[in-house]
């Protein structure tokens, strides 16, 4: 995970909730997890700008989000939009902007069968780590090992990578992948300055305001290796 600096949320957002307010105050009823299909034609806005203040990543996994159109049976590698709190646990907080994430489909297929992470998996249960609250630091709460493992350095952050399914295998092999990557590269020039070059493709979104997919990972590790020489970043 990595911390998650919200930005503004999108005009439409402020809207619904009015909207939302006004219904509510009317019926004299609280707000019910069926009320979520009044985001309408702002789910489209808000998954955009979800992806864009997460870099174009998962808040949870770090896989990369794909924005277009939304999560259904048609479009099963699309975005959803998740609650931090869940709708059925705090309806209040259904429309608030900082309780909302982007995430991935949380489902993938591969030969050994079908693995469910992120919001699949999770369900309503409850969640320590808050990408986008700190303290603690999301991105200090875990470290990763050369095979692709991230582990808990807190009994939160443990308990949330178990909910999450965090080491699910393809998970786990995209992690190795990404870092035995920059392991190429740094048997080609293991220098400070490639080092840092590195650290900074991993943590600094490029133009097209992305990060590259489990770019946590690589970045504790080339954090870990500057620091055996000595380098802050
Ligand atoms: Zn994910």
């Amino acid at each position: 995970m990595r911390f998650v600096v919200k930005g503004a949320e999108p005009a439409c957002l402020t809207q619904v909730r009015r909207e939302v307010d006004r219904i509510v105050d009317d019926s004299g009823q609280g707000l019910t997890t069926a009320d979520w299909s009044e985001l309408k034609d702002c789910a489209q806005p808000v998954r955009d700008a979800l992806a864009f203040e997460q870099a174009h990543l998962c808040a949870y996994c770090m896989g990369r989000l794909r924005t277009t159109g939304h999560h259904d049976v048609t479009n099963p590698s699309g975005m959803k939009i998740e609650h931090f709190v869940p709708r059925s646990v705090q309806p209040a907080q259904m429309f608030q902007w900082s309780n909302l994430l982007g995430v991935c489909s949380g489902r993938t297929v591969i030969q050994q069968g079908t693995h469910d992470t992120c919001d699949r998996v999770r369900g309503n249960r409850p969640l320590h780590i808050n990408p986008a609250r700190r303290p603690p630091d999301p991105a200090a709460c875990f470290s990763y090992r050369r095979d692709g493992t991230i582990v808990g350095l807190s009994p939160e952050a443990h308990d949330d990578i178990v909910t999450l399914n965090l080491n699910a295998d393809p998970l786990r092999n995209a992690r190795a992948a990404a870092i035995a990557h920059v392991q190429k590269e740094l048997r080609r020039d293991d220098t400070v300055a490639n080092l840092r070059r590195l650290h900074r493709q991993a943590s600094s979104p490029n133009t097209s305001g992305e990060l590259p997919p489990y770019a946590g990972a690589v970045a504790a590790y080339i954090t870990k290796k500057l620091r055996a020489r000595g380098v802050e970043t």
